[in-house]
């Protein structure tokens, strides 16, 4: 039973009131979405895989001073984040044509690109979150010049970290999308990362065998999903199954 106060529910993800002011719980879901819902499954145990995936990147961001969102996880799915102001926009990272930029400029999959390219997309269910540029951006007043600029050097950051990171575990990092939010801290905003990074918004190729472990595989019916993405967190370090889902279960004893 839960008697939090539900603040927003998204596809994959539940927004709580959080224990102090300033704070939101996120609950992952099992629910894999693609096609703007038109495409919908329950999937066992992906929530737990993307906490714990989610968790690991932003403390590994928040360790070289990218701010985010991000405080402590609290349970298999819950994570304690920073409330914000989100910023309508998907902001998008790629370094390798694939999905949308593919089909829009005809470009093959898999093709380098010359540099790495932002793209903003407008967050509108109804409108199927389509293309935007700077100018729609700021004209519409969804984010200032400074806020833009501000949103695309961490961006950038971010993109070179998270490459790294995936090279050293044998993964591209083909694209990704990322959302940002304002923090307000007494008379201060400030542009800091938020939502979630994780398989299901990002693409990720093995570099030896281009086999995708991300979303695309439930996108394109290729299943495997959830092996997939253990597959990530396990070459991530990332222990799942340590601890228990309903509070006082077992609990696993180390010596
Ligand atoms: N993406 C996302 N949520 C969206 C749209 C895209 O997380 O609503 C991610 C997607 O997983 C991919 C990147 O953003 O890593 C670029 O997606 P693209 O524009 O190619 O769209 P798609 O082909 O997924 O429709």
């Amino acid at each position: 039973m839960n008697r939090r106060r539900r603040i927003y529910e998204g596809k994959a993800k539940i927004l709580y009131e959080g224990p102090e002011p300033g704070t939101l719980v996120q609950h992952f879901k099992d629910d894999a979405t693609a096609f703007n819902k038109k495409k919908h499954a329950i999937v066992d145990g992906k929530g737990v895989l993307n906490n714990r995936i989610s968790e690991y990147v932003f403390e590994r961001l928040n360790e070289i001073g990218v701010p985010t969102h991000f405080i402590r996880r609290l349970n298999m799915r819950e994570q304690l984040i920073r409330e914000v102001e989100i910023i309508p926009l998907e902001v998008v990272v790629r370094n390798i044509a694939a999905g949308s930029l593919s089909k829009r400029l005809g470009i093959d999959e898999g093709t380098p690109l010359p540099r790495s390219i932002i793209e903003f997309y407008y967050k509108n269910d109804e409108l199927d979150d389509p293309l935007v540029a700077e100018e729609h951006i700021t004209a519409f007043g969804w984010a200032g010049p400074q806020e833009i600029d501000d949103i695309m050097s961490l961006a950038l950051r971010i993109n070179d970290f998270l490459s790294g990171l995936f090279l050293g575990i044998g993964i591209r990092l083909v694209d990704f999308k990322m959302e940002f939010g304002r923090q307000y801290e007494n008379d201060m905003v400030r542009i800091i990362l938020a939502d979630e990074i994780s398989p299901d918004s990002c693409r990720l190729w093995d570099i030896e065998t281009s086999d995708r472990m991300d979303k695309d595989r439930f996108r394109r019916d290729m299943g495997g999903l959830i092996e997939a993405y253990t597959e990530v967190a396990r070459r991530l370090g990332i222990m799942i199954g340590q601890e228990q889902e309903r509070p006082g279960g077992p609990v696993l004893v180390k010596h």
